[in-house]
């Protein structure tokens, strides 16, 4: 049992008004592993209220950046000093193996210290002006209050993407984690108190969506709202978040293909095919749903693949063999199988998989079976739609044309991979496709240096690279005129 979780407002740790709470519970087991603090409209408002108050009279904006940076590399050194912990938490939390939970602290560490680095390296710019006599100086200020909302599949990684950028420049903010999962938030919210970030500039309130994220979206004291989790979601928060013409960043899902050609390194491509679906039991925005494989190979492809999936591990996120843990939770376990469901009866074949593991040991986690649906179509809704479990649709091609068509055949656009040996054809394919990250001989790779985001319905600007800064500040021209005299107009 991990102590109870309270919210950070204002610089201090808080159960919620109401004092209601909510159960935590571990996906693996359905254990209790914690309670946390439940807050609602009132605990958000009091918390942009901090923050409002941060920004407009407080030190923060107008701290030095370098001092900024300082504090924003502090918790990347804190981050690794407790990976351990965070890992074990996370893991708990979302039922992923520590393994890759102890990787995603490392990248998150990455992330604060990318931003810590970048924080005073902005010093604006002078432009050249068509004025006699005059200085033109271009510079970025801090957008003002963050409202910020985060999913439950990279809880902490998510969150990384949007916290350490905000605070390297001047901003100050309001987070708000998936209810289901906010160990990791709680914890690094100590390391940021830890770190000096002064009250009041970072707040964590805890509680569900359509009450704090609501009145994160909707607050008009709130000046931007970053927001990563599903297309439903996103469209709402775009509507409310138009009551005062929030600046919005949205980092939604994506339905990513994953293109194999006949010529693609034949070992590489199916190892990978795997890694990039069944890690994480399928619950990453960019993961390769969509298999789309050459004709000539497909059959030798798919019989690779299947006896390979049969041997995946499923188990406890603790225990060193698992390869692949639960689903996150019952409601996200239903909504996989009716997918499946759905698509057994648009006429799928289940090559492997679509059900429920047998294994007694797994019976009270949120366990699926990595699954791969053949003969599957472009206009099937197991095709189109998000499934976010541990599910690949197989689709054949002869062309490359063909391949580029299905590819971007989705109103999603995130991510999506080439396999191929033919330089050439991959700049064609990658070229053409339209998302937002492509990969080429790899998939599912990512790091602070370069953005992340989506074309299409899969968002709206880009988080991570300089980009993902750029998002949290606001550009200013400033005119000087170095001899000024009247005009006359006026007489
Ligand atoms: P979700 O949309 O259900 O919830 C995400 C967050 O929004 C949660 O904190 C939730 O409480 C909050 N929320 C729910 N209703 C709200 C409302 N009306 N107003 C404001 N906030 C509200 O998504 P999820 O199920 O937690 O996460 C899975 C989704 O996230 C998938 O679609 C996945 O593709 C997406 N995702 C995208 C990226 C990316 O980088 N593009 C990364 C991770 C996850």
């Amino acid at each position: 049992m991990v102590r109870h979780q309270q919210m950070y407002i204002n610089g201090e740790w808080v159960d919620a008004q109401s004092k209601e709470t909510r159960e935590i519970i571990n996906p693996y087991n359905k254990e209790v592993i914690a309670t946390a603090a439940e807050g609602n409209e009132k605990d958000a408002q009091a918390a942009i209220e901090a923050a409002r108050k941060a920004f407009d009279e407080g030190e923060w904006p107008n701290t030095p950046a370098t001092e900024r940076g300082a504090i924003v590399r502090k918790v990347a050194e804190f981050i690794e000093r407790d990976r351990e912990e965070l890992a074990q938490l996370e893991s708990l939390d979302t039922g992923k193996t520590v393994e890759e939970s102890r990787g995603d602290m490392d990248d998150i560490a990455g992330v604060f210290r990318y931003y810590a680095e970048l924080a005073d390296k902005d010093g604006g710019e002078i432009i050249s002006s068509p004025i006699p006599n005059s200085i033109s100086k271009v510079v970025h200020e801090p957008v003002g209050v963050c409202g910020q909302i985060t999913p439950w599949n990279y809880p902490l990684l998510q969150a990384s993407w949007k916290l350490a950028p905000a605070l390297a420049t001047g901003n100050t903010l309001i987070i708000k984690s998936s209810e289901i999962t906010p160990l990791t938030h709680v914890k690094v919210f100590e390391l940021i108190e830890e770190a000096g970030v002064p009250a009041g500039v970072a707040n964590l309130v805890l509680g569900a969506g359509n009450t704090v994220g609501a009145e994160l979206s909707e607050n008009t004291d709130v000046d931007l709202i970053s927001f990563t989790g599903g297309i439903v979601t996103g469209k709402k928060i775009m509507q409310a978040a138009s009551v005062n013409v929030k600046k919005l960043a949205l980092e939604l899902g994506g339905k990513n293909p994953n293109v194999v050609f006949a010529d693609a390194d034949f070992e590489t491509a199916v190892d990978q095919a795997m890694n990039a679906v069944f890690f994480h039991a399928g619950q990453i925005c960019s993961a390769g749903t969509r298999l789309i494989i050459e004709e000539s190979i497909h059959d030798k492809f798919i019989d690779e693949l299947v006896s390979r999936v049969k041997n995946i591990k499923l188990g406890s996120g603790f225990d060193e063999s698992t390869q692949m843990g639960p689903l996150i939770s019952q409601e996200h376990l239903d909504k996989v199988m009716n997918y499946v469901e759905a698509g057994k009866k648009e006429g799928v074949t289940v090559a492997v998989g679509g059900k429920r593991p047998e294994d007694p040991e797994l019976q009270n986690g949120f366990f699926y079976e990595p699954t791969i649906l053949t003969n599957c179509t472009t206009d099937m809704t197991v095709v189109q739609d998000e499934g976010f479990g541990p599910v690949i649709t197989v689709e054949k091609f002869s062309t490359e044309e063909e391949a580029v068509q299905l590819a971007n055949d989705s109103i999603y656009g995130l991510a999506g991979g080439v396999w191929t040996n033919d330089i050439a054809k991959a700049e064609r394919c990658s070229a053409k496709m339209r998302m937002g990250t492509v990969w080429i001989n790899e998939f599912n790779l990512y790091f602070p240096h370069a953005p992340w985001g989506g074309f299409k319905q899969s968002g709206i600007g880009r988080e991570l690279g300089r980009l993902g800064i750029e998002e949290y500040t606001e550009t200013k021209h400033i005119f000087q005129n170095l001899s000024p005299e009247p005009v006359g107009w006026f007489g």
